[in-house]
């Protein structure tokens, strides 16, 4: 996994569609005293916490906005995040949710050079968010092309990303706090000071405890966190579960993993559902992805036909040159 040097790539993204957002915003109220805020919190306690750069407060799509799939085709002279600035003042954001989808495979610090190719069929969704159907990056340094079809697998409630090959292409953690999310919408270190990791879920989805452990505090910081529950797991590390709907423990209580421990929620400085759940060892910040271990699902056999009739329809969205 090469998640982390890509975050640094992916920082320009998200500098840039925070102050696009920053930009869009109206009405909302102005922020609280950041030192008020901090104190008694984490080392780096999570910012007004959206879920999903492309997710937070998202950018209105354009009046004229409809349903059909666009296109966009760009060649890399300087940076993934510049090809982008072609679209204009949604670029940021559909850049960003481009991004997310290559942040697996790609170092974009390393890997990406100058003629690499980008192709992508996004449109504005309902919920002012972005979605796209197929997204494709032409390597020169990784020699090959990597890809993305969009695609609700058997059972699964909501659709994800797989390669042609069957392969999901976002990892999952091994042992996490939700059973099922909808997607990861910012990882470690999306942006300067997002300490954790984001799943984008309904309002009351059961977060179970990833470990044992016992409860340290809840609903701290409320202001900022909303309802929250923090945990110690037995190895001395700290789970901060931030913008809860609920808690469903009480400090001191010793939880088992698995245990319902809350459910989720848009609570707090937060701009759409989700869990925001960050990892503390003292005053290091761990990244899930590697305090947990991650892997790749694959779809079963049955699914394949189906899977592969369905990126034959998705490629027909992307014209040849
Ligand atoms: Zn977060």
């Amino acid at each position: 996994m090469r998640q982390s040097p890509f975050l640094i790539g992916l920082l320009a993204l998200s500098v840039a569609l925070n102050v696009y957002l920053l930009a869009t915003r109206h009405g909302a109220p102005p922020p609280d005293t950041r030192d008020t805020v901090v104190a008694g919190e984490a080392p780096s306690a999570p910012e007004e916490d959206a879920g999903e750069a492309a997710d937070a407060t998202p950018p209105k799509p354009p009046a004229s906005a409809n349903s059909d799939w666009r296109v966009f085709k760009a060649t890399v002279e300087h940076s993934i995040a510049r090809a982008f600035e072609q679209l204009g003042a949604e670029g940021p954001a559909v850049a960003a949710v481009y991004a997310r989808l290559f942040v697996w495979d790609l170092d974009a610090q390393q890997d990406v050079l100058k003629g690499d190719r980008i192709e992508v069929v996004w449109r504005p969704t309902a919920d002012a968010n972005y979605d796209v159907a197929v997204a494709r990056y032409v390597s020169g340094k990784l020699g090959k092309t990597l890809d993305a079809y969009k695609y609700l697998a058997p059972d699964d409630t909501w659709p994800s990303w797989w390669r042609a090959d069957g392969t999901e292409v976002p990892f999952r953690l091994v042992d996490g706090p939700l059973d099922d999310y909808e997607q990861v919408t910012s990882l470690l270190k999306d942006r300067p000071t997002h300490a954790g990791m984001d799943f984008k879920t309904p309002v009351g989805t059961e977060v179970t405890a990833p470990r044992r452990g016992k409860v340290v505090q809840t609903d701290w910081n409320t202001t900022f966190n909303g309802k929250s529950v923090e945990l110690e797991y037995e190895d001395g590390v700290h789970a901060k579960f931030l913008h809860l709907d609920a808690t469903k423990v009480k400090p001191g209580q010793a939880v088992k993993a698995g245990q319902v421990i809350g459910l989720t929620g848009n609570s707090g400085r937060s701009t759409a559902p989700h869990l925001h759940y960050q990892l503390e060892r003292g005053s290091t910040i761990l990244d899930p992805l590697e305090y947990h271990g991650s892997s790749r699902r694959k779809l079963p056999a049955a699914a394949l036909e189906p899977f592969k009739a369905e990126v034959q329809r998705l490629r027909t969205l992307l014209p040849a040159e």
